[in-house]
């Protein structure tokens, strides 16, 4: 019997595991689940983010010393930090107008609102705590945060994803610049222990469908009552459907005007990377999966994956930029303030720069969300409103995050002539396509 698709096998456990966290939540079983289950999608989470960093450095390197030319990592850097701030621009714009258009504030009534706020008062401080801290810096310390000080300590925190980059990079280019001969044993190490680090990947894996069960059984006997939600729909669908929008209407466009791959293959091919981040709301947890994925089953060329998808998980968040516009939007309403065409401009810019500066993990979109409040002037203490409804558009909106480095990395791959694209005469054939 033919084993059934790995996408499958993790939306089952999906299903399950929001059918059993339904019913454990009914049954009053929330202790047992966050004791006994709970675990399980932790361990999975932690395997994935064991294998993160090493990932990014050794398939960086490697990635790197095959481009063979110094002009060609300049030359792809800027091409792929220019669409990802393209791509970024174009959501958040997609989230003002549907904001704008649909009026989400509007929806909540002053005894929902004023509810919400007392209940969510000291969680929304919390973040507002934390964002205070980011914003004490200077406006260039998020650049200088790129340079470690120290690689060892960069390396043992997950947090500093970007300071790894910037020195595999440097790895990369030290590389390609001694003679090939000295380069030879560091370059042949680094791409074995890639293959290494892939076959983990696709063993870690084995685990997901598992994995995704416990973490989705435990989002749901730990998630708010449902009366709660309700207040929130609207807001909440505004941001699904410009989410929605984003991975049907403008991805699905760009990718079969850009490349020669279908939408359908695209999909078919990021599926489990979209499921993994939906069930651990971490785009940088997702990142093995993504450049699995991308470069095993949508022929993107590993030194063009391992460039674009590790910057792009930590810089490159369209969902999150198209909800911040939403939310901002939404509070704004909520308290009856009307934002004019240049506060709203001023959005698409920091809320832009915020996704950039969100790190990419659980709800830290919600902690940059202060910086634009604060920018345009709407009450920063209105994130007690959306606190209820954060992790559930925070798994949807790292579903975009992570399609959307997927997509770039196939653009990009197409413009330097590295996206080898199967020929699908069956989809048995290609899916999963046969590498060795
Ligand atoms: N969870 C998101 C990610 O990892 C970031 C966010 O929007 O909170 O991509």
């Amino acid at each position: 019997m033919r084993k059934l698709d790995l996408h499958w096998q993790i939306l089952i456990g999906m299903l399950l595991g929001i059918i059993f966290g339904f019913f454990a939540a009914e049954m009053n079983w929330n202790q047992l689940v966050i004791d006994w289950i709970k675990p399980f999608g932790t361990i999975f989470i932690n395997m994935l983010k064991m294998i993160a960093v090493p990932l990014i450095i050794v398939s960086l390197i490697t990635g790197i010393a095959e481009l063979k030319d110094i002009s060609k990592i300049s030359k792809m850097g800027g091409k792929t930090i220019g669409f990802y701030l393209m791509t970024t621009v174009i959501a958040v714009s997609i989230g003002l107008l549907l904001a704008n258009l649909i009026e989400p504030g509007s929806f909540i009534d002053t005894e929902a609102r004023d509810q919400l706020m007392e209940q969510y008062a000291g969680d929304a401080g919390n973040k507002i705590l934390e964002a205070q801290e980011q914003k004490k810096q200077g406006p260039l310390q998020p650049i200088v945060d790129i340079v470690p000080d120290n690689f060892f300590s960069a390396m043992t925190d997950n947090g500093k994803m970007l300071q790894v980059i910037f020195f595999a990079i440097l790895i990369g280019i030290g590389l390609i610049l001694i003679p090939e001969e000295k380069a030879r044993p560091v370059t042949s190490f680094f791409s074995s222990l890639n293959e290494v680090i892939l076959k983990i990947i696709d063993l870690i894996m084995l685990a997901a469908p598992i994995g995704v069960f416990a973490l989705l059984a435990a989002i749901l006997v730990e998630i708010p009552s449902f009366s709660v939600l309700q207040a929130l729909l609207v807001y909440a669908l505004t941001v699904v459907a410009g989410l929605a929008i984003l991975i049907f209407v403008i991805y699905s466009s760009i990718i079969s005007f850009v490349t020669k791959l279908s939408y359908v293959q695209f999909i078919k091919g990021i599926a489990p990377a979209q499921l993994v981040a939906f069930s651990t709301s971490s785009s940088a947890a997702t990142l093995p999966v993504t450049l699995e994925r991308v470069t095993e089953h949508l022929g993107v060329d590993e030194d063009v994956a391992s460039f674009v998808l590790p910057l792009g998980a930590t810089i490159n968040m369209d969902g999150t930029s198209l909800y911040q516009a939403v939310a901002a939007i939404f509070i704004a309403q909520a308290f009856g303030m009307d934002l004019d065409l240049s506060t709203q401009i001023m959005i698409v810019l920091t809320a832009t720069l915020a996704s950039i500066g969100s790190a990419a993990v659980p709800s830290a979109g919600m902690v940059m969300l202060v910086i634009v409040l604060g920018q345009a002037g709407i009450p920063e203490a209105g994130l007690a409103l959306i606190f209820a409804i954060d992790r559930p558009l925070d798994m949807c909106r790292t579903v975009v995050n992570v399609t959307s480095d997927a997509m770039v990395s196939t653009l990009i791959a197409k413009s330097e002539d590295k996206l080898h694209v199967p020929v699908v005469k069956n989809w048995d054939d290609y899916y999963p396509p046969k590498k060795d």
